[in-house]
């Protein structure tokens, strides 16, 4: 195989990419679960949006569901890193379900937030996409307090009930530009509007939308890993093409590289999503290596040293077992 370009060609390998700390836990703790209880073990919903760990879950004996009315009574469930209203905690209570909640800590504080402001009577515009995960849960915790705000098209024609006792929360892994377009929108419409304590937006989004911004300019074509249902590695492309990459891609698997895009490529950008296992982005430098793009330069914009313990129910079956 060879590149269509003739010049010198290089990566340019953007830092941090990859798993974070939530998705680590969350894929941890369901390992440990398997090996604790046996198979199978039921997780609600896919355990991070990641085909490749998904589909190595299920050979390993996890079955995954859409809803808990869908585990048999008592069976055992994981919920997912993207984290679950309390409706569904209920349906799992009321089916007697020996549950393991791997929700990251970092959605969990956004839900602890959107509980607190209903309780004190705010109404909460939370800045996330409609049906993924994440915002059905965050919305789940205060349903009658919180509109849903898909991004800044939807703020000119947003009613709300009262203009003086407004909050803003978002979704997790937004693209930190837009949502910062959104928040000035809404706060032009409603000067009173409060801000999150701390941002909803997670380190690990933001870091590795920092380090694509720093690559992309000096791209031809930037390569993503990561699914079509990961909600940062969609970011991840769209800010590449923001910031400069003549062309950007997202793959799932290195077989999906189409060799067309190299034309006229002298350098190529290569990222990955927060629930990306590191193994299918070297394949990707492997393949990228035999059409001439073996030298590789790393462009870190920040360490990341963030751990989250294990779920606790996780923790406390490792300790029976001594
Ligand atoms: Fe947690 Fe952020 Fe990772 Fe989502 S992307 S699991 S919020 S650390």
């Amino acid at each position: 195989a060879a590149s269509t370009f003739e010049g010198p060609r290089k990566v340019l390998l953007a830092a941090p990419r990859g798993y974070c700390a939530g998705v680590d836990r969350a894929v941890v703790a369901v390992e440990k679960a398997l090996e604790t209880y046996g198979a199978p073990v039921y997780v609600r919903k896919e355990i991070v949006h990641n085909r490749h760990v998904v589909e190595t879950l299920q050979e390993k004996g996890v079955i995954f569901v859409e809803e808990a009315d869908q585990v048999p009574e008592g069976a055992l469930v994981v919920f997912s890193a993207h984290g679950v209203s309390p409706a569904v905690k209920q349906m799992a209570d009321d089916r007697n379900l020996q549950t393991i909640d791997a929700t990251c800590p970092l959605v969990t504080k956004v839900h602890r937030e959107a509980v607190r402001f209903a309780r004190d009577d705010f109404e909460i515009l939370l800045i996330g996409h409609e049906g993924h995960e994440e915002v059905e849960g965050t919305y789940g915790e205060a349903p009658d307090n919180t509109t849903i705000v898909n991004g800044p098209w939807e703020v000119d024609d947003l009613q709300v009930r009262n203009p003086d006792q407004l909050i803003w929360l978002s979704q997790t892994t937004l693209s930190v530009d837009e949502t910062m377009e959104t928040v000035q929108k809404l706060r032009e419409r409603f000067p009173k509007l409060q801000d999150p304590p701390s941002d909803d937006i997670c380190y690990a989004t933001s870091n590795r939308q920092a380090a694509i911004k720093k690559v992309a300019p000096n791209s031809d074509l930037v390569i993503v890993v990561g699914s079509e249902n990961s909600s940062n590695s969609v970011r991840l492309k769209e800010v590449a093409k923001e910031y400069g990459a003549a062309r950007a891609e997202r793959v799932d698997y290195a077989n999906q590289v189409d060799e067309a895009w190299f034309q006229d490529a002298a350098t190529i950008g290569v990222t990955s999503g927060a629930s990306v296992p590191e193994v299918l982005v070297d394949d990707v430098l492997r393949l990228l290596a035999e059409y001439g793009y073996g030298e590789v330069e790393e462009i870190v914009t920040a360490e990341e040293d963030i751990v989250f313990s294990l779920p606790k129910e996780i923790r406390k079956a490792l300790t029976q077992a001594g």
